[in-house]
């Protein structure tokens, strides 16, 4: 192809795309098509469909004087990758486009994007108030990470929008929770939780990573920042650690409470960041302070990984929940099977809360207690031949794993108790496989844990 032709190329190029944001102005694209095409247009350069992995550290600048204005966030522009990448940047641009967010930074695990969220708008004597339906990974980094950090913390029930009020104080900087809590599927009323929040000028930060922006967009109901293990359903098929932060970009970080967004950063020769940068100036410190200094940057090939994710997310989404709500059926109806923690269950307390803020489903995470125990929940899982026993949710396979024999190992029965799981607990992150299959799995288990209970009770007839 000569020069000429070459340039005609791609001035055509240009002139769609021109053309295409001439269209999108009027027009709202669906979450479907979101997921596919939201931060990417072809690459300008070769014509690639997919997003490229840009697989460098560094990039050449035009000039020094660009050079100049890039270290000094005067200029957008690639400058290292544990600070900023292409690749990751389509991500980050995806998410926080299905979250409804302003922008989004990537990170290497959803616990580095948590840390980093609360790092970039906490200092030492601050406080945070939180859900205690969390993560267990979440649990043990606010207990000893924070305290580390000289931040106080206080765990409030998440049902009770009064221990939220009661819990704030003075040196509150933010509330956290998780839009569907585990393991007792409690669903999360972001909107009158932000509320209060807000009243006492403080961000709501929720864990949304059972939902998924396909099932519930937390920034619609009040959030202020949304975060991701996007490790579970958003890779979707259990290849890869990451995580993501998403703004909303409307908190007003100068309300006097948060000099560490709003004053002059030493960290950044003087840069007022919320004056600078207005509705990206708590994501500029993100990425520019924290994710720089604390480096748990995600790697291109992840983020690669992750996109390919989200291209499929609300067909797997819907899937999904369609398999988990006949598991729950199907567990709720069996003898040996209790306490069904499904939120999307007819008969949940949650039900209310899930009709409003997860009107396509509940998610797909959720526990029962298996009759006999540790016995009965252990009997179980070794019986199963489809369901994989490991420590992961939002994988398209269907998981399952007994946390009294697992993460839980340390806990005695009753720290297990006051934790929310029973000796017999199983939690189960349900995927997409034939719901039929899971089902008959699940069916000649319980057929094992009877036959065992059996055997015992013979045993005990036995001996006395
Ligand atoms: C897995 C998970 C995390 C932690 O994410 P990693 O990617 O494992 O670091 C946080 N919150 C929830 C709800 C999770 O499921």
């Amino acid at each position: 192809m000569g020069e000429v032709e070459k340039g005609a190329r791609v001035t055509d190029k240009l002139s769609r795309a021109e053309k295409l944001s001439a269209a999108e102005a009027g027009h709202a694209f669906g979450f479907e098509t979101r997921q596919l095409h939201a931060g990417q247009r072809p690459d300008p350069n070769t014509g690639a469909r997919a997003v490229p992995i840009f697989q460098t550290t560094s990039y050449v600048f035009e000039d020094p004087e660009s050079a100049a204005a890039y270290f000094n966030l005067q200029e957008y522009g690639n400058t290292y990758s544990r600070i900023m990448n292409p690749t990751v940047a389509v991500f980050e641009e995806r998410v926080a486009n299905l979250e409804g967010g302003a922008g989004a930074v990537a990170f290497a695990s959803g616990i580095a994007a948590q840390a980093a969220a609360l790092f970039t708008l906490l200092q030492p004597g601050d406080h945070v108030v939180s859900s205690a339906a969390l993560y267990g990974g979440t649990v043990n980094q606010f207990k000893h990470l924070l305290r580390k950090m000289n931040v106080e913390l206080t765990w409030v029930d998440p049902d009770d929008p009064d221990a939220w009020r009661h819990a704030v104080r003075p040196n509150t900087k933010a509330f956290f929770g998780e839009t569907i809590g585990n393991p007792g599927g409690n669903v999360l009323d972001i909107e009158t939780v932000a509320a209060i929040a807000h009243d006492r000028e403080v961000p709501l930060i929720v864990d949304n990573t059972f939902a998924t922006p396909y099932l519930c967009r937390p920034i619609e109901w009040g959030a202020d920042i949304v975060i991701h293990s996007a490790t579970k359903f958003i890779g979707g098929h259990g290849t890869s650690i990451g995580g993501v932060v998403v703004e909303a970009g409307t908190f007003n970080w100068s309300n006097g409470r948060f000099a560490v967004v709003a004053d002059p950063s030493p960290a950044y020769h003087g840069l007022q960041f919320h004056e600078t940068f207005g509705t990206y100036g708590y994501l500029m410190k993100l990425r520019a302070e924290t994710l720089r200094d604390l480096g748990a940057a995600l790697s291109p090939f992840n983020a690669f990984l992750f996109l390919q994710g989200l291209e499929t997310l609300s067909l797997r989404m819907e899937r999904h929940v369609d398999n988990a709500l006949a598991v729950a059926a199907f567990l709720e109806s069996h003898d040996l099977a209790s306490n069904v923690t499904y939120p999307g269950l007819p008969a949940s307390k949650y039900r209310p809360l899930t009709e409003k803020y997860l009107p396509r489903g509940a998610g797909a995470v959720f526990s029962f207690d298996c009759s006999g125990g540790r016995a009965g929940g252990q009997d179980l899982i070794r019986s199963l031949t489809l369901w994989s026993h490991l420590a992961n949710v939002g994988d398209a396979k269907s998981l399952i794993i007994h946390p009294a024999s697992t993460t839980h190992r340390q806990l005695s029965d009753a720290e297990l108790r006051a934790a929310g799981v029973g000796p017999g607990t199983v939690r189960l992150s349900v995927g997409t496989e034939s719901a039929a299959d899971l089902i008959w799995d699940l069916d000649q288990g319980f057929a094992s844990v009877a036959a065992a209970a059996g055997d015992t009770a013979d045993e005990k007839v036995a001996t006395t």
